[in-house]
């Protein structure tokens, strides 16, 4: 157990429709109580972030609205794309960067993530980074050297004030959505010598501050014994994310490894 604010977002995905997105956002709400020992954030598909957003700001709920996605030009002939004061006008503050699903099915690239963190950092808003290696990297033993690199390029040109904003995602990507989870030791090894990359990159004060979350088929069944790794700081959450019940436990085992107040 640390000193970290455990941390638990939902990525919704290209999942649900308006009304169940509503729904799901109701149900978090009315759910969830725990925001002085948890920080707790959504990321549902751009056409529901409004509707989300109320839902939230009616129930005076702490869980915050994020943006699964994003451009960092400011405006222009970006065709399909969305900036990031349209996602502060709709009331987002925190951007995903780097999901696995971005850069390896949408092919996304080590320098496009680099200049989405920075535009986020920029624009005054909350980034959760996402890494994590390949099954055949693991295999092949490069699990730390991917997950360090990613971590590395990412966060080139990141000063050390804009850090208290980020957060990073370690997610394995052979256990993301298939229903394999790494093991609660193999995970906190990763994250580990994520944090001991953060005190080279930084500092030791920083690496001691920034919450790593774990994701990667993290359910309620699995969520405690990962959350009670020492660095281990939340999770992020795919197909868990939209089932309130679900998602609602992951945020009672954060809670319930969340540090003692002094
Ligand atoms: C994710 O998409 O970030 C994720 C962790 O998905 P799942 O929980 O479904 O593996």
């Amino acid at each position: 157990m640390s000193a970290r604010k455990p941390y638990v977002g939902g990525n919704w995905k290209m999942n649900l429709n308006g009304q169940q997105a509503v729904d799901l956002a109701s149900a978090l709400a009315d759910g969830f109580s725990a925001g002085d020992q948890v920080q707790a954030s959504v990321f549902p598909p751009f056409p529901y972030l409004e509707k989300v957003g109320k839902v939230f700001a009616a129930k005076n709920s702490p869980i915050q609205l994020g943006a699964q996605n994003f451009y960092h030009q400011p405006n222009g002939a970006y065709t399909g794309e969305v900036s990031l004061d349209m996602l502060k006008d709709v009331g987002a503050s925190v951007m995903l960067v780097g999901h696995s699903e971005r850069r390896h099915v949408l092919g996304e690239t080590d320098t496009l993530i680099n200049d989405k963190v920075l535009a986020a950092l920029e624009a005054g808003l909350e980034v959760i980074l996402c890494i994590g290696e390949k099954i055949e990297q693991r295999e092949a033993d490069k699990t730390d050297h991917i997950n360090t690199g990613q971590l590395g390029y990412g966060l080139a040109g990141v000063s050390d004030a804009q850090m208290a904003r980020v957060t990073i995602a370690y997610e394995p990507v052979w256990a993301i959505g298939t229903g394999k989870t790494a093991t609660s030791q193999d995970a906190q090894n990763t994250h580990k010598v994520i944090r001991q990359a953060l005190g080279f990159l930084y500092n030791d004060d920083i690496a001691n501050a920034v919450r790593i979350q774990y994701g990667g088929s993290c359910k309620p069944s699995n969520a405690q014994e990962l959350l009670a790794q020492t660095d281990i700081d939340g999770g992020l959450i795919g197909g868990a994310a939209l089932k309130p019940e679900d998602f609602l436990a992951i945020l009672q085992a954060a809670a319930d490894n969340a540090p003692v107040p002094a």
